[in-house]
């Protein structure tokens, strides 16, 4: 079968070697503790449990959701946002359902960009920004994120004639996978170079309620002229834990989240609608669940950056997601030191090259395991050393 050329461009999926790798560690009966996914281990609160149970028994919600999310989710949705960031938003124009934020994500390049155009993607990043632009006949440009600059990407050095050709701009922070956080002066600033050159920006904002210390991250529409120049994308999968749930939702500019809205009017038939009315009550609910799941990962984040430095790596204590960015020991480069340390250890991480050039010199490690299991992952990586 000869595969569609925009299969073909995406490119070749890099951890394959890695996977061969741990089976071989598997079939010798090693114990293999793996903290390469960013999947909360911890259950969704039950309140939003019992309104899903709820909503099942209502036949009402059997049949096609309306396009777009229903007027309960959408409404519940711009009260969050009001709450939460202090920003307006319109739940008839300015607010859709997704089906997960990664859906809206891998469609927007899509509606908005046109083949041969440019899409200013983060290096590091969440691969699925660069796939989505090339299966879009768009033309990815990795813009490099660096420890120097706390992983916030400088803007004065992408090219004027790159900048120009440009439509649209990926950012995410709370970032994966480096765990650096942007506040609303770095916004501003995204927000001047958008206008500068009519770049859209699409801000992905999935981990904006997993921080810690206090910290509150801001949203990008909190930015001024943010509306008119973007879309913030985010998900209920990490905030609640309901990654296997599927919804997210964009808001913010209402002219792209129409276009948005029409493509998908054409490929899919939206969310269920007894999910969306449980994340209704995820989002008008109490916090405290989600506050109580934010000290678990703290207190696991202060215990793996603590031992992890104990024993000599280059790791930072991150203000927000559940991951560590850690740069790996001389001598190796991402992928030989995720393979040194799976043959070592049986501990699996995600190799920084999987998320842009930019990674090549690290790991990132995810602390969404049972307590348990992140202590025995910490013990031998201690070991190792
Ligand atoms: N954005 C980022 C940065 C992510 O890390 C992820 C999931 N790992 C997503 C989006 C997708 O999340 P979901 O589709 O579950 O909302």
């Amino acid at each position: 079968m000869a595969e569609a050329h925009r299969i073909r461009r995406i490119p070749p999926y890099l951890f394959a070697d890695l996977d061969r790798r741990k089976e071989e560690v598997r079939r010798r009966g090693v114990d293999v503790v793996s903290l390469a996914i960013g999947d909360p281990d911890l259950p969704t609160p039950e309140h939003i449990v019992r309104a899903m149970q709820e909503a099942l028994t209502d036949p009402a919600t059997h049949q096609y959701p309306p396009y777009g999310g229903t007027q309960g989710f959408r409404k519940a949705v711009a009260r969050w946002y009001e709450r939460r960031f202090g920003v307006d938003l319109d739940p008839d124009r300015e607010v859709l359902a997704l089906i997960g934020s990664k859906e809206g994500l891998a469609h927007l390049p899509w509606a908005v960009v046109n083949p041969g155009e440019v899409v200013l993607v983060p290096d590091p990043g969440y691969p699925v920004y660069g796939t989505a632009t090339l299966l879009a006949d768009g033309v990815p440009y990795p813009v490099p994120l660096r420890a120097d600059r706390f992983w916030l990407p400088d803007l004065s050095l992408v090219p004027s004639e790159v900048a120009r050709r440009a439509r649209l701009m990926f950012l995410n922070y709370p970032n994966n996978p480096t765990g650096a956080t942007a506040d609303l002066a770095f916004f501003q600033e995204v927000v001047q170079f958008a206008r500068d050159y009519g770049i859209l920006v699409a801000h992905d904002n999935s981990y904006s309620e997993i921080a810690y210390d206090g910290y509150r991250p801001p949203s990008f529409l909190q930015a001024r002229g943010a509306k008119e120049v973007g879309v913030e994308f985010h998900s209920l999968s990490k905030t609640f834990c309901m990654t296997g749930w599927r919804i997210g939702f964009v808001c913010g500019n209402a002219q792209v989240i129409g276009a948005l809205a029409k493509l998908k009017t054409n490929l899919d038939s939206g969310v269920f609608v007894a999910i969306q009315r449980a994340a209704e009550v995820a989002l008008e609910g109490p916090t405290e669940p989600v506050m109580e799941r934010v000290r678990v990962y703290q207190a696991r984040r202060d215990a793996a950056t603590s031992a992890l430095q104990e024993a000599g790596w280059r790791v930072e204590r991150p203000r927000a997601t559940f991951y560590l960015w850690a740069e790996v020991p001389e001598g190796f480069d991402s992928l030989s030191f995720a393979a040194h340390v799976l043959e070592r250890t049986g501990v699996i991480l995600a190799p920084g090259i999987g998320y842009g050039e930019q990674g090549a010199r690290y790991v990132r490690l995810s602390i969404t395991v049972p307590d348990d299991r992140l202590h025995e992952a910490l013990r031998r990586l201690r070991a190792l050393s």
